[in-house]
């Protein structure tokens, strides 16, 4: 649990020396840390700013084996994701959850649904579940009502899951927590520390946290320390390339930037996921039901914009998935003013200059460079896949390393008490919180027991994320911990008085901090959340 004051005693701790040093806290970091204090090393991972506040929070949200894979002939990819997604499915409940899906084909598209229909049944072999089944045009708009008739040659149902992926982040962080890791946000390494012979053995941290709770957001603690470690990962995702530039290389990495919308369930009603292919590019994209709203995306562009800027829509992106949304539900004539948010998110692929960056391969890559190993690339589903990958390409380093056995992905949670929990509320609880959830539900305070109105979010869920998750500014909480940033219209802006009434006390700020706070998440949800318009 990080409960007050936990930061100031990390920081006591922080020098080591560590057998392992991981720099960022995205699904990545997570996996390395979790599995390396799994094999009993004593594992450190510092994150610049919040957990998952990179690309991990910002994810299409699919547990899935990839069926794109398949159709660049990566046989050995697609089996080991399926075989993740089924155990994620199995040990995650309550945050892992299945998900049905429509494919719809239109007469021009490129792709013959024949072809697609083979595809899904390799899937379902190697998924080792016969889940998909062919439809006539008139069918699928029964499984999917609003769907564009005009044109539709048919389609296939298969299944797939999906999650919450800031919280698929922190509960991995919370077990390596348990075991023994350590895990710090708002600590960035600002450089890489050398020995004379050049290799990277360690990293120069710095504390960009608030230095108290009634400090403005401008007055940083800004302390730091050198972290010695005898293996350092560079788990940066888009900023890789920086770190690994430190030791003289040159870029590998290109940068690619894939948004969505997010609509009420009301303005895009969804008994079930759609995937089509987009009438401009042929390009695949989804609408999916999540958590009571309605996403759609994703872009695939380079992204250009400033570095160290949170990544946001532009309005050629906005343009284009309006454009796929109104082709597919053209009688729900969806438009800008319908966007309930925005999000945006960007992938490192290895650069191999093809025009169309949907080409550029998405597989994860491993490189070992004077001893810094950069891990980058990679999907949510596969992480302790690569986990194992990296952890392997260091053995020599880790003379204590003894290897890996065959495990759960997410430990078994034991389930949360009853307390008046209906069966989903329980179920909720155990795949965000994990072993947590019951001193979550004890901590909850009368009435808190309940879902926050228009999300399935329990109140009591905000009181422990604010005490026991290290939140630091009001983002982390209502971005990531709990997601009403996404689910509520205006960012849950209406809310805040009463999230106040919860939160201000467990994280002791005073009123001018969490004026700041407030100050400063309608800026980001203005900047990074909204219509590019906004801007
Ligand atoms: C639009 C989009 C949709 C996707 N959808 C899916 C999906 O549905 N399913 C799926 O399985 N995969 C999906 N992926 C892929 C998946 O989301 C990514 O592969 C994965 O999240 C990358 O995780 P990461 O930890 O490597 O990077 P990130 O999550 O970006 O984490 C890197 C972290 O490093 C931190 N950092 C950077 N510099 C420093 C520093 N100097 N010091 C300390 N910390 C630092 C950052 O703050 C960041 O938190 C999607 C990717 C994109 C772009």
């Amino acid at each position: 649990m990080w409960t007050a004051g936990w930061r100031d005693e990390v920081w006591a701790r922080l020098s080591g020396p560590w057998d392992i040093l991981i720099i960022g806290g995205g699904i990545t970091g997570a996996g390395i840390l979790r599995e390396a204090t799994r094999i009993g090393l004593r594992a450190l991972l510092l994150e610049a700013n919040d957990f998952a506040s990179g690309t991990s929070g910002r994810s299409s949200k699919l547990v899935h084996g990839g069926l794109r894979y398949l159709r660049h002939g990566q046989l050995g990819t697609t089996i080991a994701s399926v075989g993740e997604r089924n155990q994620l499915l199995r040990e995650g409940k309550g945050l892992v959850t299945p998900l049905g899906f429509v494919y719809a084909a239109y007469r021009d598209d490129r792709l013959p649904l024949w072809l697609f229909g083979m595809g899904l049944a390799v899937y379902d072999v190697l998924g080792l579940r016969w889940g998909h089944k062919r439809y006539a045009p008139r069918s699928l708009g029964r499984l999917l009502p609003h769907l564009n008739q005009d044109r539709l040659v048919g389609g296939y149902r298969y299944f797939d899951a999906q999650t919450d992926d800031a919280r698929l982040v922190l509960r991995v962080i919370r077990e390596a927590v348990a075991h023994g890791g350590i895990a710090l946000n708002y600590a960035r390494v600002d450089s890489l520390l050398r020995s004379a012979d050049g290799r990277v053995r360690g990293a120069v941290v710095r504390d960009t946290a608030p230095a108290g709770p009634d400090h403005r957001l401008t007055e940083v603690s800004g302390r730091t320390a050198e972290v010695e470690a005898a293996v350092v990962v560079n788990a940066t995702g888009e900023a890789a390339d920086g770190l690994r530039l430190q030791l003289g290389g040159r870029p590998r990495l290109r940068t690619l930037r894939g948004s969505h919308l997010v609509f009420s369930d009301e303005r895009l009603p969804l008994t079930r996921a759609l995937s089509f292919a987009h009438p401009a590019d042929g390009r695949p994209v989804f609408a999916l039901p999540w958590e009571g709203v309605s996403l759609f995306g994703t872009t695939d562009v380079d992204h250009r914009q400033e570095p160290g800027v949170e990544p946001s829509i532009s309005s050629g992106e906005l343009a284009y998935l309006l454009d796929g949304l109104r082709h597919a539900f053209p009688a729900l004539d969806l438009a800008e003013r319908d966007v309930q948010a925005t999000f945006a998110g960007v992938r490192a692929v290895v650069d191999t200059g093809k025009s169309d960056p949907s080409r550029e391969s998405r597989e994860h890559i491993i490189w070992k460079e004077q001893g810094l190993l950069t891990v980058s690339g990679g999907k949510l589903t596969t992480f302790r896949v690569m986990a194992h990958d990296a952890l392997r390409a260091v053995r020599a380093e880790l003379p204590r390393h003894p290897g890996f056995r065959l495990h759960r992905v997410l430990e078994s949670s034991n389930g949360a008490p009853g307390r008046g929990l209906n069966p989903s509320q329980r179920l909720r609880l155990a795949g965000r919180y994990g072993r947590e959830a019951a001193d979550l539900v004890a901590a909850a305070e009368e009435g808190e027991l309940v879902s926050i109105e228009g999300s399935s979010a329990l109140w009591a869920e905000l009181r422990w994320a604010a005490r026991a998750e290290g939140v630091v500014h009001l983002d982390d909480l209502l971005l990531r911990r709990v997601r009403l940033a996404l689910l509520l219209p205006q960012g849950g802006l209406p809310w805040l008085e009463r999230f106040q009434a919860i939160v201000q006390p467990e994280l002791g700020w005073s009123d001018r901090r969490w004026s700041d706070e407030v100050e400063a998440y309608s800026r980001r949800l203005r900047r990074a959340y909204g219509l590019p318009s906004e801007e």
